[in-house]
């Protein structure tokens, strides 16, 4: 059986050009790059080209570009700094959809006495931007907003968040992991403090994360011991991933335009497809400001559990909207904070293309999940 592989937000294959780059750097050049000899030295110019190759990603410089080890390292890293170095301010900023590696590191610092502000949404899950403007005070000490949600795809309005923090001398971070590679992010434009990305994502190996730190902000270590990475990460340098990322970096810059259009097409084609074939079905987003790769779809009065089940028996994997959580489900913090009604938000799949996704698959999924749905409905119990 064939696998279709429609769950890109959760992880990405890693591109055969990553791959490839990558193998050296687990056998012949296994140097420190931080030795003073030659042996040593090939492999720290490999770190400091793909740090170039990172940077231009961002339209940024190699010397803003810090590797950690994953997405959520990065963000901890951003927040820790934000707090140690502003110990005077004692608010977070931040909304109510963001990922765990956000929200749950912010409730540790509200548990340490910080004062946490969650930005709610609307029902298409776009950001409250009377309610942002109220939240920012003398007293926040960071804004951590992500440019887009990963069980959506929503993009929000990043640029003129940025710019309301920085009127008011905030400092500003974004979680970018789900839209580093898919969308272009240029900081030369945007007033962005630090920007978390994961090289999973955007098919580096898991394992591997950035965080763009801009010129000129005071950067406190969340790793203290050695000085690698200027001093602003201990640790000996993780070198075959970290060249991983430099190359999805690359590939991402020369193929960003083309590939993300081909692929917006096909998500179109399949969102449009299982509408119109599935009754009582809506997309859960922001029509307008969506990455171009997800697509998040309810059926009314089914699981979305069971819809997974059984689309894994048909080689298809996505992910749903709900969680298991004490032995029920519970539709996600994001559908409840978008107020999804409840016998939709049950029934909620994320679908998300990458640039493997192929035409044939898009047929597959709109051939075998209508089936899936009917199936299910005769099961359920709840109907109208
Ligand atoms: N932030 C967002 C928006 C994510 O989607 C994820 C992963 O799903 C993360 C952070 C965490 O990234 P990592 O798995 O590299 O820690």
């Amino acid at each position: 059986m064939q696998t279709v592989y429609l769950d890109n937000n959760a992880t990405s294959a890693i591109a055969p050009e990553v791959r490839e780059a990558m193998l050296p750097y687990f056998s012949e050049f296994y140097g420190n790059p931080s030795s003073m000899y030659t042996f040593g030295g090939i492999v720290g110019k490999k770190v400091a080209e793909a740090r170039e190759q990172v940077a231009s990603l961002f339209h940024a410089d190699a010397s803003e570009i810090l590797f950690t080890s994953c997405g959520s390292e990065s963000d901890n890293t951003a927040i820790w700094s934000a707090i140690m170095t502003q110990p005077e301010k004692r608010h977070i900023v931040t909304s109510c959809v963001e990922h765990p590696a956000i929200l749950n590191v912010v409730e540790y610092w509200e548990h340490q006495g910080y004062r946490v502000t969650r930005v709610p949404v609307d029902d298409l899950g776009r950001m409250d931007l009377d309610a942002y403007a109220a939240a920012l005070t003398a007293d926040t000490a960071l804004v951590s907003v992500m440019f887009a949600n990963n069980e959506t795809g929503n993009l929000f309005p990043i640029a003129r968040m940025a710019e309301m923090a920085k009127e008011k001398g905030i400092l500003f971070h974004t979680d970018a992991v789900q839209a580093a590679g898919k969308i272009d992010i240029d900081l030369t434009r945007l007033p962005i403090d630090m920007l978390s990305v994961s090289g999973h994502k955007l098919h580096a190996p898991k394992g591997i994360g950035v965080l763009y730190i801009r010129k000129g902000i005071i950067f406190r270590p969340f790793l203290r011991g050695g000085h690698q990475e200027r001093g602003r990460r201990a640790g000996t340098e993780n070198v075959p991933y970290i060249v991983g990322m430099g190359v999805a970096a690359d590939s991402a810059v020369r193929n960003m335009g083309e590939e993300q259009t081909r692929v917006a097409a096909l998500r179109d084609r399949l969102e449009s497809g299982l509408l119109a074939s599935i009754p009582q079905s809506r997309v859960n987003g922001d029509p307008e400001h969506r990455l171009p790769n997800t697509t998040n779809i309810s059926f009314k009065n089914v699981e979305g559990e069971a819809i997974l089940l059984m689309l894994d028996r048909l080689g298809i994997c996505a992910s749903s909207g709900s969680a298991c959580t004490s032995g029920s489900l519970e539709p996600s913090h994001v559908l409840r904070a978008m107020q999804v009604p409840f016998n939709y938000a049950h029934g909620s799949v994320r679908l998300s293309l990458s640039r493997y996704s192929t035409a044939a698959e898009i047929d597959y999924v709109l051939k075998e999940l209508p089936p899936v749905i009917a199936t299910l409905r005769k099961l359920s119990p709840f109907k109208d």
